[in-house]
């Protein structure tokens, strides 16, 4: 049985793992690097220990020391959270060899998931929908790229394997520039990730982000729990996030949880994930990746479920069976989440660094705030600009969208910029109001939001 869990991990997530690890009775360990010394997590966490100095690569990413912290802390297991390690396989092994409990998949499913035109291969064979494409492109065979392309239809799309981040991916039009554009992208993917492997998948001009949360045991129960629309994105980076989807159809929304689920199965996956698909305008699917982690806008899923994601991660990794079978399983309601960056939208979003001077989160009726910011507290640019969360509920979408205009206007930040405007112009939008957009939103609406 898990009794202490060290939380690989630092900001907002850091502090909402250990939130759960509390109500669960279960110790926490966090780890901080210099730079976070004072950190919220450092003082959420029942324990902290040194991991390193600010650069990830000596700390946040350390495996050798972070395996160290976990034994010296006597913690049984290790939860890695978003980003940093939580996808990175080699460390799942090592977790494990190390004798501790790995919260989340298995390494396998980790590194085919992690390999996104492996995962494609796994997914045709596993009767899963996916956005036509290529396999490996090899670019000293020139004629071959160009009928693939041709074979796919313009415009197309390369992308890294190895991608991640919303990086690692090119737009081309036209068979002039396929050529030039698969070289680069072949560079530009060995210097972000060590890997120059290619591929293309056919562009399509305005799709839907739409993703599935699923849950799965050790004894092969795999469940679903609901979508989620994220098509709200800059630059291939989600900003708003909704549950339920406003664009789908309930007949659509059975075969994506259905075939979200098939996806898991062939995986044998187990813990939380998310299966993400792109769904184009007359409501055709295609699998984009998953995700072998909890996501950043998993609570719109808790809050209209009801159920504690990361404490059914922890019961899973105990070897405890899903407490629910798919029929047990409802949603009520509409949630939706923004995104909350220190980043200055007048300025090309710069990410912004400096001291918080005054900070009011919103309270009331149906929200929810996770961050770990406070006054006096010191943001570097070491790390990834998300400073917040704001959750809210609502009875319906309309109700939703109300409240989270209410929840905007109440959250205060000052010392460092925000987007909170940007968020408020969102919520403003007529497109956004309707329920109409697609992952062009923001630049098809630059008007209502600059
Ligand atoms: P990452 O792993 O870097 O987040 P994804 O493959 O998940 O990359 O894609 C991120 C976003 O990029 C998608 O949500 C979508 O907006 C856009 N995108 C990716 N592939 C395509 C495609 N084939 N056609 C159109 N848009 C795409």
């Amino acid at each position: 049985m898990i009794k202490k869990v060290l939380v690989a991990n630092r900001g907002e997530i850091a502090v909402r793992i250990i939130r759960s690890c509390r109500e669960a009775n279960i110790k926490s360990v966090a780890i901080y690097s210099e730079p976070d010394r004072t950190s919220m997590h450092v003082r959420y966490a029942d324990e902290a220990y040194w991991a390193g100095p600010g650069p990830s690569g000596q700390s946040y990413l350390n495996i050798p020391r972070i395996i160290e912290i976990a034994r010296e802390s006597g913690a049984d297991a290790i939860h890695p959270g978003y980003g940093f390690l939580s996808e990175n396989a080699e460390f799942a092994e090592k977790v494990r060899e190390a004798g501790l409990i790995f919260i989340g998949p298995d390494a396998e499913a980790i590194r085919v998931m992690g390999d996104k035109m492996k995962a494609r291969e796994l997914m045709i064979k596993a009767g899963v929908p996916v956005v036509p494409g290529s396999g490996k492109l090899d670019d000293t065979d020139e004629d071959s790229i160009k009928k693939i392309a041709e074979e796919i239809g313009y415009p197309v799309m390369i992308k890294a394997s190895a991608g991640g981040g919303g990086k690692g991916m090119r737009l081309v039009w036209s068979p002039d520039e396929i050529i030039d554009a698969v070289r680069r992208a072949k560079s530009e993917a060995q210097n972000a990730f060590g890997d120059d492997t290619v591929y293309m998948e056919k562009y399509l001009q305005s799709p839907h982000h739409i993703e599935v949360q699923i849950l799965g045991d050790n004894y092969g129960n795999i469940v679903h729990l609901f979508e989620r629309e994220c098509s709200v994105q800059r630059r291939h980076q989600k900003v708003v996030e909704e549950t339920p989807s406003p664009f789908i159809t309930d007949e659509v929304r059975k075969a994506m949880t259905d075939r979200a689920v098939a996806a898991a199965a062939s995986v044998n996956y187990k813990g939380a994930g998310t299966v993400e698909f792109l769904v184009d305008a007359h409501m055709n699917f295609y699998f984009l990746e998953m995700n072998t982690r909890l996501q950043v806008e998993h609570p719109i899923t808790e809050r209209t479920t009801g159920i504690d994601l990361v404490k059914a991660q922890i019961k899973i990794a105990n070897g405890e069976p899903l407490p629910f079978n798919q029929e047990d399983i409802k949603r009520t309601g509409h949630a939706i989440e923004c995104r909350i960056y220190a980043e200055d939208p007048q300025n090309n979003f710069m990410p912004g660094a400096g001291k918080v001077l005054h900070i009011t989160e919103p309270l009331g009726l149906g929200v929810r705030t996770d961050g770990y910011i406070y006054e006096g507290y010191e943001i570097t640019v070491f790390y990834d600009p998300l400073i917040s969360k704001l959750i809210v509920w609502g009875q319906n979408r309309e109700e939703a969208v109300a409240r989270m205009k209410r929840a905007l206007y109440e959250y205060k930040i000052t010392g460092v910029k925000t987007n909170i405007q940007f968020l408020e112009r969102i919520m403003n939008t007529p497109d956004f109001i309707e329920g109409k957009y697609d992952t062009h939103f923001i630049s098809k609406n630059e008007k209502y939001l600059t």
